[in-house]
């Protein structure tokens, strides 16, 4: 079994209730356990400015698959939970990605592991912080809260999600 680490997103519909049904299907069956997860957050978007606000979340999961059968199981949630492909980084039901699989450093056609943009999105560094503050980034060789401190904040708002 590996610990793994999976950014949660969406954009479109009820975007916490989506975040939320994506880690119940993490949670079905025998592919993917969820050990823990973080706090919902409300998120400015990156890249394409011009759409709505995110809500993201990071999934601690245990699995016995491989990366790239993970990868497999997480892009048939998405299917399964309507996601269409359109535009790159446009609005979205569903985004999985897997930011870190182990200590694992992971560089195939179609998959990089880890998510090659883990430290320069505050949409990911700030869910992880909390959920793994001491977590090393096998790369760059620093913990979650020092690369959520190095960095910038511009145009990356991250809120708490007020629920209820
Ligand atoms: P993005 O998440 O960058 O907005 P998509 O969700 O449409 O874009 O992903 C496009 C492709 O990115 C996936 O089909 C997958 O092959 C590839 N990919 C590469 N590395 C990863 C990763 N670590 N996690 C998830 N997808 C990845
Ligand atoms: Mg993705």
């Amino acid at each position: 079994m590996v610990t793994a680490y999976i950014g949660v997103g969406s954009n479109l519909g009820n975007k916490a209730q989506n975040c939320l049904k994506a880690l119940e299907h993490m949670a079905q069956g025998s592919h993917t356990s969820v050990e823990a997860r973080s706090s919902l957050y409300r998120t400015e978007p990156v890249g394409n400015k011009d759409q709505d606000w995110f809500v993201n979340c990071v999934a601690k999961i245990k699995t016995p698959l491989a990366p790239r059968e993970l990868l497999s199981f997480l892009l048939a949630i998405e299917r399964a939970m309507g996601r269409e492909r359109k535009e790159k980084w446009g609005p979205r039901v569903i985004d999985l990605d897997i930011l870190f699989y182990g200590d694992m450093v992971v560089e195939q056609e179609g998959l990089t592991i880890p998510h090659p943009l883990i430290q320069e999105r505050r949409f990911v560094l700030v869910p992880m912080a909390e959920l793994a503050p001491n977590f090393l980034h096998p790369v760059l060789g620093k913990n979650m809260a020092q690369l959520l401190a190095l960095c910038p904040s511009e145009g990356q708002e991250v809120r708490p999600l007020e629920m209820g």
